[in-house]
């Protein structure tokens, strides 16, 4: 059982990622992997500077975990994101057999564990994570929308309501 202050703790350092990843011009996701109070790694938001369209910061996390752990199972592990996981990302926690997925804002036009659908607590799949959303759920909202509106003021690009795998959430 994980306390509330717990989530939060994980999340602030998730939410650090995604603040770094607006920094260097990308959608502002951040992602960490937690196994019981171990922090097992990080991820941000890539996509722009890779050339990847795979790089989202959940991806990035589960990647770096599993070569930490030396296994792909993630048995155990907790995975904490600003953002509601997209269908890849929620693929990616059941295949990796990813706990419990803790997000912070809903994604409404994207996200997978619950806006959309829940690929990630699907009962045919053979492997199902416990979801919980909602977890600094304002400030992961604010960040992105901190980040969209400089963009635009800035002229960015004509994609600029993207977040991770679209557009801006809610918009
Ligand atoms: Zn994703």
């Amino acid at each position: 059982m994980i306390l509330e202050g717990e989530h939060e703790s994980a999340m602030r350092r998730a939410l650090r990622l995604a603040k770094l990843a607006a920094r260097r011009g990308e959608v502002p996701v951040g992602a960490v992997v937690v196994f019981g109070s171990r922090l097992l790694a990080v991820g941000c938001n890539q996509r722009e500077t890779k050339h990847d369209p795979v790089a989202h910061a959940e991806i990035q996390a589960i990647r770096r975990a599993a070569r930490k752990l030396g296994s792909w199972r993630l048995d155990g592990c907790t995975l904490y994101v600003t953002l509601e996981p997209c269908a890849m990302c929620a693929g990616a926690c059941v295949n990796a057999r990813i706990a419990r997925i803790v997000y912070g804002c809903a994604d409404p036009k994207a996200g997978y564990v619950s806006s959309l659908g829940n690929l990630a607590s699907d009962a045919r799949l053979n492997h199902r994570c416990e979801v919980v959303g909602g977890v600094l759920a304002a400030e992961s909202g604010a960040a992105l929308r901190d980040f969209f509106r400089r963009r635009r003021r800035s002229g960015g690009s004509e994609n600029a309501s993207d977040p991770q795998s679209g557009r801006e959430p809610g918009a």
